[in-house]
């Protein structure tokens, strides 16, 4: 199942995709088929452009208090958040990505 959505100020549009697994993926596997890095210049330069061009949040916060994100002085989507060495499950079915 998924939905396609398109943001009015970033140029490309984003997928909300809900896949059901034949196997169930275990917290220690996420990284192997989830990536929230920004890929290496040096490997990749082009997937580096475009993902930094257009998947990078922001900025919002005390950068830029006038983000439609904004409300009352915090960011609604919990931004910016910290940079992890690893990921985390957490106990709400959300990881947090390395
Ligand atoms: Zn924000």
């Amino acid at each position: 199942m998924y939905s396609i959505e398109w943001h009015k100020k970033k140029g490309l549009p984003h997928a909300h995709i809900l896949m059901w697994m034949m196997e169930k993926i275990t917290p220690n596997r996420i990284d192997e088929i989830i990536s929230a890095e920004i890929p290496d210049i040096e490997i990749d330069k082009d997937l580096h452009d475009i993902v930094s061009k257009n998947m990078i949040y922001g900025p919002c916060g005390s950068l830029n208090n006038k983000s439609p994100c904004m409300s009352d002085g915090k960011c609604t989507k919990w931004y910016p958040r910290d940079l992890l060495a690893e990921t985390i499950t957490g106990n709400d079915g959300y990881p947090l990505y390395r």
